[in-house]
C-alpha cells in the first residue's frame, strides 16, 4: 500500500487524557482511534494486525479440532435466570452487564461470555456418547461494562475475543483436551513474539472448579500480580490461591482456560452414555482478548521510538521508504516486484523529509525497512534496516527477497 494514499496520519501526540503506553503508540502509530475509555476503533493499520493475530489463533484452533461459528451478540434474559442451575442475569458478582429492551418491552444482554446461549443451543444436536467430544469457537464481540477502563485496548469495553467450548463424555476425556488446549495456547504465544515472557499461570477457578489456568505475560502494565514458580517451564501462581514468600510480578492475562465441568449443562445438555444412562456434558472453555494480545505486544516489545512488531503480527512485511525525488522511479519498481511476489508492502511514497520518514517507520514498527535514496540508484543495493536490533546492512534485491523468505 501506498502511505500517500493511507488515509491514516501518524501524529505527535496521543490524546491528553491517554495514560497506557499500548493506547499512546497506537494511536500516534495511526492503528488505532479512541471513542471514549475503553471504546476504540481498529483503522487499517489496526485491523491488519487483529487479521493476523486472528490467523494465528485460528490455525491453533483447527489443529485442536475446534468447529468455528459465530454466535449473536443479543442473548435472551430467560437462558441467563433460570435455564441452568445458576442466575448469572441478577447475579450481583456480575456487574459488567451492559442490558437493554426490544420494542415491546423484553429485556436482553450484549453478550459478555457465551456459556449459556452455546449450551442451550447444543441441546438440539447432543443426545448420544456418539455426538461427542467436540470444541467450537468464535472470533466474537464481547460487551463489558468494565468499571476501570484506563489500560487502552487491554481492557476495552467492547473487544474480540476468541472464545472456545469444549463438550466431553468424562473429566478423563475433557483433561485430555484441556491439555492439549495449553500446548496449543503456548504455540500461539510463542508465534507472536510473547513466548519468554508468559507463564501458565494456576489461579482460581472461580464458581466452577478449584482451579483455573491464566496466560499471563510479565509486564508493568499488567492488572494482576503473580509469583513465577518455575522459570524453566514457564510456570507461575497468581497471587489470588496463595500467598507465597517469593517475588511479586506484575502480568497482563493474555488468555485463560476453565474447566467449567456440569455447571453450565446442568439439567439440560445431557447425553446417553453406552448403558443407556443419562449424564450431563463436561464442559471447558478457552478465551482469548485479541485486542488485549495485541496490546500486550506492544506494552512488552515496544521502545522509545515506537512499536516493534514481530514478523508474524506485523500490519506489512516490509516498509520501502523512497528518500528523494530522484529515486522514485527505482523505489516504485522494488515495490512492484515485492508485491507481485505476495510481499505485504508498506511504500512511503510521500513528499516529506527523510527525518519525517524515518521516525514515522520506527513508530509504526515494521520489521524490516528498505530505504531507497540517490546513492541506491547507482549501486543498485538497497539499505536494509532491522527494527528490533537496529542493524543496517545493504544488499540486492533478489537477495533481500531470499533472506525474508526463509
Ligand atoms: P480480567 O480479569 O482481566 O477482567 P477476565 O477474567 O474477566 O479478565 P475472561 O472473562 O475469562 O477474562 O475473558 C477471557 C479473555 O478475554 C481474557 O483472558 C482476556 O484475554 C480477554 N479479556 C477479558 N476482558 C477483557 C477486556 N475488558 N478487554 C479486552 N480483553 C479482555
Ligand atoms: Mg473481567
Amino acid at each position: 500500500m501506498r502511505q500517500s494514499k493511507l488515509f491514516t496520519k501518524t501524529r505527535r501526540e496521543a490524546p491528553k487524557d491517554e495514560v497506557s503506553k499500548n493506547a499512546i503508540l497506537l494511536t500516534r502509530a495511526g492503528f488505532i482511534n479512541k471513542e471514549r475509555a475503553g471504546v476504540y476503533d481498529y483503522l487499517p493499520l489496526g485491523l491488519r494486525v487483529i487479521k493476523k493475530l486472528e490467523d494465528i489463533v485460528r490455525e491453533e484452533m483447527n489443529a485442536l479440532g475446534g468447529q468455528e461459528f459465530l454466535m449473536s451478540s443479543l442473548q435472551r434474559q430467560e437462558l441467563w435466570e433460570k435455564h441452568f442451575n445458576q442466575d448469572r442475569w441478577n447475579d450481583k458478582n456480575v456487574d459488567i452487564w451492559f442490558k437493554t429492551r426490544l420494542k415491546d418491552g423484553s429485556e436482553l444482554g450484549l453478550a459478555f461470555t457465551h456459556e449459556e446461549p452455546i449450551s442451550n443451543m447444543l441441546e438440539q444436536f447432543v443426545s448420544s456418547y456418539n455426538d461427542l467430544p467436540f470444541s467450537v469457537y468464535q472470533f466474537q464481540t464481547k460487551f463489558r461494562n468494565e468499571l476501570r477502563a484506563q489500560s487502552g485496548i487491554l481492557r476495552g469495553r467492547e473487544f474480540l475475543m476468541k472464545d472456545l467450548y469444549s463438550f466431553s463424555r468424562t473429566p478423563e476425556e475433557h483433561d485430555d483436551f484441556y491439555e492439549r488446549a495449553k500446548s496449543a495456547y503456548r504455540n500461539i504465544f510463542n508465534k507472536v513474539g510473547i513466548g519468554d515472557s508468559t507463564y501458565l499461570t494456576k489461579a482460581s477457578g472461580g464458581s466452577f472448579s478449584e482451579f483455573s489456568h491464566e496466560f499471563q505475560t510479565l509486564s508493568l502494565a499488567g492488572e494482576d500480580t503473580i509469583y513465577i514458580t518455575d522459570e524453566n517451564k514457564k510456570e507461575a501462581e497468581n497471587k489470588e490461591i496463595g500467598v507465597k514468600d517469593l517475588e511479586e510480578k506484575k502480568a497482563i492475562e493474555v488468555g485463560n482456560i476453565f474447566t467449567l465441568g456440569t455447571k453450565f449443562s446442568d439439567p439440560h445438555l445431557k447425553f446417553k452414555d453406552k448403558d443407556g444412562k443419562e449424564r450431563n456434558v463436561f464442559m471447558g472453555s478457552y478465551g482469548i482478548g485479541l485486542g488485549r494480545l495485541m496490546g500486550t505486544i506492544v506494552e512488552v516489545l515496544s521502545d522509545d521510538k515506537g512499536i516493534v512488531w514481530p514478523h508474524e503480527v506485523s500490519p506489512f512485511d516490509v516498509h520501502l521508504l523512497s528518500l528523494t525525488d530522484g529515486s522514485k522511479v527505482f523505489a516504485d519498481e522494488v515495490y512492484k516486484t515485492l508485491t507481485s511476489q505476495s510481499f505485504e508492502v508498506l511504500y512511503d511514497d510521500r513528499d516529506l523529509r527523510a527525518g519525517e520518514k524515518f521516525a514515522d517507520a520506527d513508530l509504526i514498527g515494521i520489521p524490516k525497512r528498505i530505504v531507497v535514496g540517490d546513492k541506491t540508484l547507482e549501486s543498485k543495493m538497497l539499505e536494509i534496516k532491522d527494527r528490533a536490533t537496529g542493524e543496517t546492512s545493504e544488499m540486492a534485491l533478489e537477495d533481500f527477497i531470499k533472506s525474508i523468505s526463509l
